[in-house]
């Protein structure tokens, strides 16, 4: 069976196709620029060359039916026809407290979903555009909505709910619903396997760290706890999100520089984080490339890994213990000085960092700490198209 990929954002379209039968990437590629005047089609079909195609692609439903011709083209195409595609899964950021596991979509997943429109207004409307643009073009493929929110739907209500009236949760749903769920629960279940353990055995503390950034406690083999909120506003400082402030901050703020609700969100979420701290750069390389002599980079850094840390002391006071903490995404995965960081000083609760291991570079999952280190430190890199794949491959067969 060959499943399509596909994360669609407002302008944006990212695909992945794989072949189930050994789960191997057949070809990969984005759409960017949707709606504006050229946008971008960028194909890499595996063991072909890439492809960069720049034309105008006013809506997603072209933009599908762009990257099917790709998928299909004689010369750059990996496969004969349409008809090979035998299932899309899509991701889809806010599943609200309705979807604890993917589903196939139907009409009614589709109006659950656009009921959900009010919690993720950045990012559930254009996995909608998706989800239509794939009716279109491949009227008869099932299609599978695999959500970030899905897999910390097993937290206790001593961590999602928030101490406001309950009047608020119960008429608007306002919670914790925590978010890289995908991948908190590719990389914890990888890690396990690595370690030829059970996961429901292990107390452990999976770190995506990207450009968004979030922590997840993992008891029991479920998220027990997380540190993005309602929104990804929540927890850890990012690249330009704030992460925890004191929410007497807002109003305060609108009230003194006579701001309007979107431009504090616009504030917090795109001009905060390591790029106003720093002044410089949300990018996590520059910070650190320039942080020697930066010391506004050094603060950003500083500040970054601190928030890192205390979350990490939280989450293992939280599960009374610490077997396995893990880092993922682009900071986890890449930056050996942020790792090193991070470790630095947790010996307390059993972590001794391999400085060679932590220094070496490898695409595979992998322990990073010293064989006396009581807290198993590893790095394993993150791939949640594989598990939506998965998820889309297992309830459609
Ligand atoms: P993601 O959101 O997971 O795609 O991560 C993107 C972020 O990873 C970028 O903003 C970079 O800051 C960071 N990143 C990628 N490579 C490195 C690296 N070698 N060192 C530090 N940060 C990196």
């Amino acid at each position: 069976m060959k499943v399509l990929v596909i994360n669609a954002g407002s302008s944006s379209l990212k695909y992945q196709l794989f072949d189930m039968k050994n789960e191997s990437v057949l070809a990969s590629g984005r759409v960017e620029r949707i709606g504006m005047d050229s946008s971008i089609v960028t194909h890499e079909p595996v063991g072909k060359e890439e492809v960069v195609e720049v034309k105008e692609i006013l809506d997603h439903i072209t933009a599908v039916s762009r990257v099917i011709d790709m998928l299909i083209h004689a010369e750059h195409g990996v496969v004969k026809s349409m008809a090979e595609i035998d299932a899309v899964g899509h991701r889809i950021v806010h599943g609200g407290e309705i979807f604890k596991n993917s589903v196939i979509v139907t009409d009614a997943v589709k109006s659950e979903i656009r009921r959900l429109f009010e919690l993720a207004p950045l990012h559930n409307p254009a996995h909608m555009m998706g989800i239509v643009a794939v009716e279109m073009n491949l009227p008869n493929v099932p299609q599978v909505v695999v959500f970030d929110t899905a897999f910390h739907q097993t937290m206790p209500k001593t961590s999602y709910l928030y101490a406001i009236p309950k009047s608020l949760y119960k008429r608007h749903k306002v919670r914790r619903y925590g978010f890289h769920g995908t991948s908190h629960a590719y990389v914890s279940d990888v890690a396990a396997k690595v370690l030829d353990k059970e996961l429901a055995s292990l107390k452990m503390i999976t770190c995506h760290i990207g450009n968004g950034g979030s922590l997840t406690a993992i008891l029991d083999g479920q998220s027990f706890d997380t540190s993005m909120g309602m929104t990804p506003l929540e927890g850890l400082m990012m690249g330009t999100r704030s992460g925890d402030l004191d929410p007497a901050i807002v109003p305060f703020v609108m009230n003194k520089e006579e701001l309007t609700l979107n431009e504090v969100n616009s504030m917090l979420n795109k001009h905060s984080g390591l790029l106003a701290v720093s002044g410089l750069s949300s990018d996590m390389r520059e910070i650190t490339d320039a942080m020697d002599d930066n010391e506004e980079a050094k603060l950003a850094f500083d500040m970054y890994v601190y928030r890192v840390k205390k979350y990490i002391g939280s989450y293992a006071a939280a599960m009374n213990g610490l077997d396995v903490m893990v880092f993922t995404a682009g900071v986890g995965e890449n930056s050996v000085v942020l790792r090193k960081a991070v470790c630095e000083g947790l010996t307390f609760l059993g972590i001794e960092l391999d400085e060679e291991l932590n220094a070496k570079r490898s695409k595979e999952p992998r322990v990073i700490s010293t064989p006396n280190s009581r807290v198993k430190v590893m790095v394993v890199p993150t791939n949640e198209e594989l598990l939506i794949a998965r998820d889309t491959y297992n309830l459609v067969k």
